[in-house]
């Protein structure tokens, strides 16, 4: 067992645990993070899952231009190397904020 800190409130809590119990924010895992960011890149889906929502509803909003999907893209490589670069952390949680 090893101890994650809650990216809402900064408390240390157990791993074993899928919501932080000060504050009740969900665990991210990794794996999920990466399958939202390979099957729905275009709309930015994987950002709402790591709690950037105006960055997914901007990713969104930029797919639905003529140029705009080219840059979607290469976000969605980015961030998927930022995924797989969590992969070395305790029990593959998502904590790139
Ligand atoms: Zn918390």
């Amino acid at each position: 067992m090893t101890t994650i800190k809650c990216p809402e409130c900064g408390r240390k809590y157990s791993d074993e645990l899928r919501s932080c119990p000060k504050c009740g924010a969900k665990t991210k895992y990794v794996v999920i993070y990466l399958l939202l960011d390979l099957l729905f890149w275009p709309f930015g889906i994987h950002r709402f899952y790591a709690r950037k929502t105006c960055m997914g509803i901007f990713t969104c909003v930029l797919t639905c231009t003529y140029y705009g999907i080219a840059i979607t893209a290469i976000w969605g490589i980015v961030d998927l190397i930022k995924g797989i670069r969590n992969f070395k952390k305790p029990n593959n949680i998502f904590t790139e904020q």
